[in-house]
C-alpha cells in the first residue's frame, strides 16, 4: 500500500464521468441533477446528470436492438470471454483509481477497496468469462424416435439495480454473468455511490464490450429504478438492497411482464461461539472482522454474537480489547479500519439504535456514539452491547452500522434457536472444535452460507444468497449466477 497523501493526489486529478452510459457514450440525462458526496468530509465530488424514465425506455430499446442484432449475445463464446477476460486485466490495470474512486464516493477504506473489492471485482469478471466455453448443454435419453436437447438461452435485456455498501463489487457479480450468459444490461447504481461503476463504463468500452450492450442509467430508485421494474419488456431484474425494496420490486414484476426477479437483500446475521472452543483469541478476531468490518455497513455482519455461558466472561473480554484496538478515521489512511458511514442521514439511522439499546437495556461496553466530529465526516465508534436478549431491538432489526449485540445460551438447541429466529437468512458463523457439532449446526442454520471457524462468505466459486427474506430465487458468484440469467428450451427433433 502507498501512503494516504499518495491516494489523496489521485483523488485530485481523478476525472470523473459524471453522465449515464447508454449506448456506449457517456451523454446528459434531462432528469435533475444531483451531487454525490465525500462522506468523510461531506465535501461535493460531483454533480450528475439523471435520467427520466422515457430514457430509461430509450436505454432498453438501445439494449435490445444489441441483444436482437446479436453484437454480443451471438458472439462466439470465446470471443465473449476474450473480451470479459480483458475487462477483468483492465480493472486491476486501473486499480488504484478505482480504488480511490471508491473511497471517495463511499468512505470505505482505501485497503479494503485496494486489497478486496477492486482485487475481487476483476477477478469476478475472469471467472465468469472462463465459465463461458466449459458450461455445457444436455442430450436427455428421450424416446429413441427424436433428439431430446436441453439448451440455455440467455434472458434478452436485464436490468439490475445495486447498493452503495460494495458499489463496484454488486455491479460486478451482477454485470459479469449477465453479460457471460450473453444478455444485454442495464444497471442502476445507488444515487449515492455512482461514480465507479460510470468508470467500469468507461472500461467496459475500451475492453471491447459493442455498444449498447452494457449501459448504465443514473437517479432515484423510485423514477429510474421504478420505470426499470415495471418495464413491460425486459425479461430480468436483479437487485442487491433492503428486503422493503426487493418485495415492492417482485409486486411490480407481477403487475406488468412476469419479468424473472432475482433478490439478494438484508441480513441480521448471527454468530456462534460453543464452549468446546479453544483458541478463543481467534474465535474473538474473526467476530469482531464479522460484525465491524466495512463499518457493519454489510448485509453478511454479525451483528448478533451468541456465546456459551461458560465462556462468556472471557471471551467478551477479548472481544472488547480487539475492539478498541480498531482504527476508525479517514479511509484515505491505509492503517485504519473503519472509514466513514455513507451518509448523516443512514449514520443517524445508526446512533438511533444505539439510543434504542440503552433504553432497551443493553450494557455498553465500549463505542456508543459519533466520533472525530471535527472532520465533518459520519465517523461512528465501534460499538459492542453485552446483556441483549433476543427481543430487543438491536438483536432484531438490521442496523448496517458497526454495532455488536452480545447474547448469552446454555444448550446448543437454544443457539439454534435463537440464531433462526429472525425474518432473515443470509450468512451465519459458528465456532467449535467439534467435527460433529460442526456438521450437525451447519445443517440446522437456516442461512445462504454457513462459515466454520472463520467468518466469510465463500468465494467466487460458491453461491452467495439468501434463505428467507434475506433472498428470492436468486444466487450472485458461481455458475449458478450465470446460468440465472438463462432460460431452460428443450429442442425435440424427430429422427
Ligand atoms: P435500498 O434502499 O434498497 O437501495 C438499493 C438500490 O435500490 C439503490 O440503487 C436504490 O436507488 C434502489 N431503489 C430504492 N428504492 C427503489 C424503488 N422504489 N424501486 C427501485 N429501486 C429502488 O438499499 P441500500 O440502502 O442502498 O442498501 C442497503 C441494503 O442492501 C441492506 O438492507 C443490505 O443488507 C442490502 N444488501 C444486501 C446484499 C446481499 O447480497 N444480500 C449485499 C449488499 C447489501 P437510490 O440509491 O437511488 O435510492
Amino acid at each position: 500500500m502507498n501512503t494516504r497523501e499518495y491516494y489523496l493526489e489521485i483523488a485530485k486529478k481523478l476525472k470523473l464521468h459524471t453522465d449515464p452510459f447508454i449506448n456506449g457514450q457517456f451523454v446528459k440525462g434531462s432528469g435533475p441533477a444531483f451531487n454525490t458526496i465525500n462522506p468523510a468530509t461531506q465535501e461535493v465530488i460531483a454533480t450528475l446528470s439523471s435520467n427520466t424514465a422515457e430514457e430509461v425506455y430509450e436505454a432498453e430499446r438501445i439494449a435490445r436492438a444489441a441483444f436482437e442484432d446479436g453484437r454480443w449475445s451471438k458472439k462466439s463464446p470465446a470471443e465473449r470471454k476474450e473480451i470479459l477476460i480483458r475487462f477483468g486485466e483492465l480493472m486491476m490495470e486501473n486499480r488504484e483509481e478505482l480504488a480511490v474512486i471508491e473511497t471517495l464516493d463511499s468512505g470505505k477504506p482505501i485497503y479494503d477497496n485496494y486489497n478486496g473489492d477492486v482485487v475481487e471485482s476483476a477477478e469476478t469478471f475472469k471467472y465468469h468469462a472462463e465459465a463461458i466455453d466449459k458450461l455445457q448443454d444436455a442430450i436427455t435419453p428421450g424416446d429413441g424416435k427424436h433428439v431430446s436437447m436441453v439448451v440455455r438461452e440467455p434472458l434478452g435485456v436485464v436490468a439490475a439495480i445495486v447498493p452503495w455498501n460494495f458499489p463496484m463489487q454488486m455491479a460486478a457479480w451482477k454485470i459479469a454473468p449477465i453479460l457471460a450468459a450473453g444478455n444485454s444490461i442495464i444497471i442502476k447504481p445507488a444515487s449515492l455511490t455512482p461514480l465507479s461503476i460510470l468508470k467500469l463504463a468507461e472500461l467496459s468500452k475500451e475492453a471491447g464490450i459493442p455498444d449498447g450492450v452494457l449501459n448504465v442509467v443514473l437517479g432515484s430508485g423510485r423514477v429510474v429504478g421504478g420505470a426499470l421494474a415495471e418495464h413491460p419488456r425486459i425479461e430480468g431484474l436483479t437487485f442487491t438492497g433492503s428486503t422493503a425494496v426487493g418485495k415492492r420490486l417482485l409486486v411490480q414484476s407481477g403487475q406488468t411482464n412476469a419479468k424473472r426477479i432475482f433478490l439478494e437483500m438484508g441480513g441480521k446475521n448471527p454468530c456462534i461461539v460453543m464452549p468446546d472452543v479453544k483458541d478463543l483469541d481467534h474465535a474473538a478476531a474473526e467476530a469482531v472482522n464479522a460484525v465491524f468490518w466495512n463499518m457493519g455497513e454489510n448485509c453478511t455482519s454479525n451483528s448478533r454474537l451468541l456465546v456459551h455461558k461458560s465462556i462468556k466472561d472471557e471471551f467478551v473480554k477479548l472481544i472488547v480489547e480487539k475492539t478498541e484496538a480498531l482504527r476508525t478515521g479517514d479511509p484515505f489512511d491505509p492503517e485504519n479500519n473503519l472509514g466513514a458511514l455513507v451518509e448523516i442521514p443512514h449514520m443517524n439511522k445508526v446512533l438511533n439504535y444505539i439510543e434504542i439499546a440503552k433504553k432497551e437495556g443493553g450494557r455498553l461496553l465500549t463505542g456508543g456514539g459519533r466520533i472525530l466530529e471535527e472532520t465533518g465526516g459520519n465517523f461512528v465508534a465501534p460499538t459492542v452491547f453485552d446483556g441483549i436478549t433476543p427481543d430487543m431491538t438491536i438483536a432484531r432489526e438490521e442496523i448496517f452500522g458497526p454495532v455488536l449485540g452480545i447474547m448469552e445460551f446454555e444448550t446448543e438447541e437454544e443457539a439454534i434457536r435463537i440464531a433462526n429466529d429472525t425474518e432473515y437468512g443470509l450468512q451465519a458463523s459458528l465456532f467449535t472444535d467439534d467435527l460433529s457439532t460442526a456438521h450437525r449446526m451447519s445443517r440446522t442454520l437456516q442461512a445462504g452460507t454457513v462459515s466454520v471457524n472463520c467468518y466469510a462468505e465463500g468465494d467466487i466459486g460458491t453461491p452467495f444468497g439468501g434463505f428467507k427474506q434475506s433472498g428470492f430465487m436468486s444466487r450472485d458468484n458461481s455458475v449458478w449466477a450465470n446460468q440465472q440469467f438463462t432460460e431452460l428450451k428443450t429442442i425435440w427433433i424427430k429422427l
